[in-house]
């Protein structure tokens, strides 16, 4: 398949309330087919938004999401739904986002039956391949979600995903609540799915630590903006933005990395009422003049690399 696999979204807002908040300003991210692309940022800078429109849960108010080329807006009929379906989204929280009434083989079966993907005679011996696909005992699937530790029921998160046979995955904080060791686990459970399944991913985490390992190409998101974004490795070596360096200046230890915080001196603005200028500038260390009144853009400042910053233009 020489399709390309490609979501971009070019976002100028989403309506999250009934009053239109700019939780995502003007975002342009592509993401290539096989592509694991890291999205970070602190709690409430947008990524969960953006996450969200990517995986087509919420229109953006303006702009496009293009999947292997086509605007997904402008399809119809199974093609939409074929669209919907190849992208899917798993969630911070496997607990409150699976129905506690619900059993295991219910939670995995229910798409793959409404939209008929598997003949009703196979359904059983379907879900059970997916169980095992993501290391569950295929005889627990009788149980509810109750019945399982943390872990497993990230994993039944990750199969219920799976059991549509998406080509991209967003994973928002997906392990985020889970214990260091377990999230280790989980992550290598993605990233084997990966090389099984040729999937893509856009990995959403306020952790550093968790997308550094799994991620080729990072975007850091500053209050609705992407304000740096480049190959992993570079990135982390040599952060550009004032706002990469100063998240990496603090990546969480154990104690924190459970926890929404926020690592970067000073308060987080409101997306209500950003701060004119370069959004950064009222925790910027290297805030001058032009920082408080002219937007940076987010251009190349090396092969491979784009930052929004002032210091840029700088000799
Ligand atoms: Fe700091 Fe100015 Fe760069 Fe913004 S544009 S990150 S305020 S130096
Ligand atoms: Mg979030």
């Amino acid at each position: 398949d020489l399709d390309i696999a490609e979501r971009t979204a070019r976002l100028l807002g989403s309506r999250v309330s009934p009053r239109t908040v700019h939780a995502v300003d003007g975002v342009d991210l592509s993401i290539g087919k096989g592509e694991v692309v890291g999205l970070v940022g602190e709690s409430g800078c947008g990524k969960s938004t953006l996450g969200r429109v990517v995986a087509g849960l919420l229109p953006p108010s303006e702009g496009k999401i293009r999947f292997r080329g086509k605007d997904v807006a402008g399809l119809k009929g199974a093609e939409a739904r074929d669209a919907a379906l190849k992208v899917q989204l798993v969630f911070q929280d496997p607990m409150s986002s699976l129905n506690p009434r619900s059993r295991v083989d219910e939670i995995v079966g229910e798409a793959p039956r409404v939209h008929r993907l598997v003949p009703r005679g196979e359904l059983n011996g379907y879900v059970d391949g997916v169980l095992e696909r993501v290391g569950l005992d295929p005889s627990t699937r009788k149980r509810y979600p109750h019945q399982f530790s943390g872990g497993q029921r990230a994993r039944i998160g990750i199969a219920r995903a799976l059991a549509v046979n998406p080509d991209f995955i967003v994973c928002d904080e997906s392990v985020a609540a889970l214990d260091v060791s377990i999230q280790a686990q989980i992550l290598n459970l993605f990233m084997r799915l990966r090389e099984e399944l040729s999937l893509t991913y856009l990995f959403i985490s306020h952790d550093l630590g968790v997308v550094e390992h799994i991620s080729d190409r990072i975007a850091v998101m500053y209050l609705g903006r992407i304000v740096e974004e480049g190959e992993a490795q570079s990135l982390f070596s040599v952060p550009n933005h004032p706002y990469t360096q100063a998240l990496l200046a603090e990546v969480p230890t154990f104690e924190t990395r459970r926890r929404a915080y926020s690592p970067v001196k000073g308060e987080i603005p409101s997306p209500l009422d950003p701060p004119p200028g370069c959004h950064f500038h009222p925790r910027c260390p290297h805030a001058f003049e032009r920082c408080r009144a002219e937007r940076p853009a987010l251009k190349a400042v090396a092969p491979g690399r784009m930052s929004a910053c002032h210091l840029n233009d700088r000799a």
